[in-house]
Formats: C-alpha cells, structure tokens, sequence
C-alpha cells in the first residue's frame, strides 16, 4: 500500500547525493522524528546522523493517542513499529525489522538521508543540540582533551562527545545498512 511502485536497488542512494534529486527525501535540516519505545537504539543513530529524533521513553509517553498528540504538537513525523498506529497517523513510517542496521536499511528505501555529519548536531543520549567544546576548556575524565580532539558538548545532560570507537561503530553500521 501507498507505495511508489518501480524503484530499481540501484537507484536508491549512491551516498554523496545530498543534493537530494529525490522529491520525498527526508533530511536532518528539513524533518524532526518521534521514535515509538521499540526504538530507542534507532534514535541514537539517527540523532548521530543530525536528526532532531525525540524518543518516546524519554518523553515517558507511551499510548498511541499520547504520542499522535506529541507528534502533531511538535511538528514531528511518527517512526514506529505498530503498524495500526502507523496506518493512523498521518506521514508515519512504519519499520518492520528489528535489528537496527536493517531498520537504517528501510529507513533509506523511505528516503530518509542517513550519513554521519561531520559537525555533530545532536546529542545521542537525550537529543539535546550539541555545542563545540573550546581547545581551552576541560572535559571530564572520560573524554580526551579537547586541544588534541574536537569535543562537544551536550548543554542538556552534559555529555561530551568525540569521533572515537563509538563513532566508528555507527559508522560501520550506516555502512553495512546500504
Ligand atoms: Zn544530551
């Protein structure tokens, strides 16, 4: 249903495409996302690639109308794996697999731009829209120095972040999920 027929596999993303050539793309700059509560990991790797993706568990907001309320309040497209849910709600996409690398997957086929961004925009843990840690400052502990490193730093919870061994590892699933 409410497909749009005929798209060969080679057509969909050759990744350096940003200039989006197709219509319905869904960008980090244009489309704000509300995750249901099956997808929490999901909205990690989406906020990883510039997304503003809020998450149901975050908000404490877990009934079907609570989080049609939400994502009409908020301007934000519904992400869900129920699919009575999705069929209700205008503009939702419904995800049917569970492993994230194949939720990435279908995610492209919707037409959702999905690369890391090489300035970090979004906080993974809460969403919050990070900022550029200063060369001078100090980070915690677990962090690298941010004279040696480009750092962020999330103003809502705190968190620090770097292109480490957790960046590699969304790397690599955004990757495998083409
Ligand atoms: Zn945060």
């Amino acid at each position: 249903m409410g497909d749009e027929g005929g798209s060969d596999d080679d057509n969909a993303g050759d990744g350096d495409g940003t200039d989006g050539d197709a219509g319905a793309g869904i960008c980090p700059g244009a489309d704000r996302l509300l995750l249901d509560v099956m997808l929490g990991k999901l909205a990690v790797y989406l906020r990883m690639c510039g997304y503003d993706a809020a998450y149901a568990g975050d908000r404490g907001v877990e009934a079907d109308d609570r989080l049609r309320e939400l994502a009409a309040a908020e301007g934000r497209r519904l992400l869900t794996r129920d699919e009575a849910l999705a069929a209700r709600t205008d503009g939702a996409v419904l995800l049917t697999e569970r492993d994230v690398v194949d939720q990435l997957a279908e995610l492209r086929e919707a037409g959702f731009e999905l690369a890391l961004e090489a300035t970090p925009a979004r906080c993974g843990r809460c969403n919050g829209a990070v900022e550029a840690v200063p060369p001078d400052a100090s980070t915690p502990d677990y962090a690298p120095p941010p004279a040696e490193t480009d750092c962020w730093r999330c103003p809502d919870c705190g968190q620090v972040f770097w292109k480490g061994s957790h960046w590699d590892r969304v790397a690599a699933a955004l990757e495998r999920s083409r």
